[in-house]
């Protein structure tokens, strides 16, 4: 082997330690299974997920180490936030929370998935367990109100109408602070 071919080599496992640390490794915690596509994001996500002084209190004490240690404790911290204001605690809940940059990238997520185009900051696909969040738009009330679909789809056998999961969806993002 002569040594240009030891450089590239050498080169493309270099890339390859370094090119990884850029991407949200898939982070796992209770309820939820995190993914996105860059540091940057989970930042930006963080930043703008302000859990207030109550909720806030509850991740406190909380073994915080990374940035997505901090968001998987804020998540969780939401999921049983959701379920004391619902009063529904189903069993086995766990869900993805997918970050993207912006609510055309959840459109276009959305509209590749169900083929019509629709203006979303954020959405919880049923099929899939997963909520596709807009980092852009994100806040206490738009990731409560789809973690409430999330806590309403695991809880009824019979999923409930439309408009009852909608209602109960705003229910808990009207009281997540509370
Ligand atoms: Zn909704």
């Amino acid at each position: 082997m002569n040594r240009f071919v030891l450089t590239v080599i050498a080169l493309t496992l270099l890339a390859g330690l370094y090119f990884p640390a850029d991407l949200c490794a898939q982070g796992q915690s209770r309820y939820v299974t995190l993914q996105c596509n860059s540091r940057d994001l989970l930042r930006d996500f963080n930043d703008n997920i302000d859990l207030g002084r109550k909720l806030g209190h509850l991740i406190r004490n909380n073994n915080i180490v990374t940035v997505e240690d901090e968001v998987l404790a804020k998540l969780d911290a939401i999921m049983e936030k959701a379920e004391v204001v619902l009063d529904m605690f189903p069993k086995n809940l766990h869900i993805s929370v997918v970050l993207l940059g912006t609510a055309d990238d959840v459109s276009q997520v959305f509209a590749r998935k169900y083929g019509k185009r629709a203006q979303h900051i954020a959405y919880y696909s049923l099929s899939e367990d997963t909520i596709y969040i807009s980092v852009e738009d994100a806040k206490l009330e738009v990731i409560a109100h789809e973690i409430g679909h999330a806590v309403v789809d695991h809880y009824f056998t019979d999923r409930p109408p439309y408009t009852i999961h909608e209602l109960m969806a705003q229910f808990v993002e009207k009281h997540i602070t509370d």
